[in-house]
């Protein structure tokens, strides 16, 4: 697959390479659009099967950065970056490498952590580049953004619920979760407080075992918690859950969880309205993390952080409402809600030709 058709018709203002044989680097960062600001996102550290489906992965990821600061009010653009590989690979020389990579981008690209990648890592690349958020608190950074993501699913929770059956209390909803990493673990504490009625899975029985230790909470079979029968499933693990062999076993009423790329196709959306199943657009629901480390660009205010978190639940609900009153689903509406803003408020350049985004 070449990289233009790659892109497509999505308009990638960027998408540039890194290579450093002496380290073993070889990185994709891509730039979605820079219209409402510079693009924050994090460096996914993964064992990619090809290059293709590095750039694949790169690509979709950072345009769902953009959307996901467009639709929680930042004035940040949308990029990420993958690094293709594992642990067993990364040295501080590595992570340097990537630095001084990051740092030739000027700005106009922000990292920070993801999956694979770490506070420590983050430490080492700000050696090289200044362009870095997401560090411990201790090196002067926000701290894990983990539970501020897992606070913003909560808050999507409440709104759906509202939604629903017009209370937000979530109490005696029973809500399955699969995967109790970071996010996953940091959620269950939240809705154990909310009296919510919890199941979980992780494919790390440890993890699991852990939460039911402390919390009481069922674990069951990894492979049966997508179909399990709940009010509010919630993917918190890695991204494709919802797939067209896996949407007509479901036995939930909303989708509603962490995991960016939770739709393996655009067609899952599709299949989860036509079986009356709510979802949540994954990049509004997970704001809550890069609400956090983008509050490190500024001097870091807690206060607004957790009103800025606190507000994912009226974009849930204005959302859906939008998505009833236009005939949408409610990721259409969401990105629909995205675009105008990038259009309306940005700097023009992803959108200069005033043309649709697919
Ligand atoms: P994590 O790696 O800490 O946790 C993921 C968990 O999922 C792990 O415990 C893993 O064992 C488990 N898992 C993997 N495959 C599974 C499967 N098939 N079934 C059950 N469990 C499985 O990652 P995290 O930081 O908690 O992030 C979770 C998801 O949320 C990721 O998709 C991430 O991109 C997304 N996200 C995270 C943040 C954040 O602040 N950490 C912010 C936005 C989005």
């Amino acid at each position: 697959m070449g990289v233009f058709e790659a892109i497509g018709t999505d308009h990638h203002e960027r998408v540039v390479v890194g290579h450093d044989p002496a380290t073993g680097l070889r990185a994709i960062i891509a730039i979605y659009s820079t219209d409402l600001g510079p693009a924050l996102g994090g460096t996914r550290l993964f064992p990619y099967p090809s290059d293709d489906a590095a750039l694949t992965d790169v690509l979709r990821l950072s345009k769902g950065m953009a959307f996901k600061a467009a639709a929680c009010g930042l004035d940040l653009g949308g990029g990420k970056a993958v690094i293709i590989g594992d642990r067993s690979m990364v040295t501080d020389d590595l992570w340097r490498a990537y630095g001084r990579f990051v740092d030739s981008l000027a700005g106009s690209y922000i990292t920070a952590e993801d999956v694979g990648t770490t506070t420590d890592d983050m430490h080492v690349i700000a050696e090289e580049t200044k362009w870095v958020v997401g560090r411990a608190a201790e090196d002067h950074g926000a701290g894990d953004p983990s539970p501020a993501t897992a606070r913003g699913v909560v808050r999507a929770m409440q709104a759906v619920a509202n939604h629903m059956h017009g209370s937000e209390s979530l109490a005696g909803s029973r809500i399955a979760i699969q995967g109790v990493g970071k996010v996953g673990s940091a959620l269950v504490e939240y809705l154990v407080d909310e009296g919510a009625e919890i199941v979980i899975a992780d494919i790390n029985q440890a993890a699991a075992d852990a939460l039911v230790d402390r919390f009481g909470v069922k674990a069951i079979d990894k492979d049966d918690i997508l179909f399990e029968e709940c009010d509010i499933l919630s993917p918190c693990s890695l991204g494709a859950s919802i797939r067209a062999e896996t949407v007509p076993r479901l036995r939930c009423r909303a989708v509603v969880g962490s995991a960016n790329n939770q739709l393996d196709t655009e067609e899952d959306d599709d299949r989860l309205a036509e079986r009356g199943i709510l979802y949540v657009p994954d990049f509004v629901a997970n704001a809550g993390g890069l609400i956090h480390v983008s509050a490190e660009l500024d001097e870091f205010n807690a206060k607004l952080v957790q009103r800025r978190i606190t507000g994912i639940y009226d974009a849930v609900l204005s959302i859906l409402d939008q998505a009833a009153a236009d005939n949408l689903t409610p990721n259409e509406a969401a990105i629909r809600f995205a675009e105008d803003r990038i259009r309306r408020e940005g700097n023009g350049v992803t959108f200069r030709h005033g043309g649709q985004s697919a």
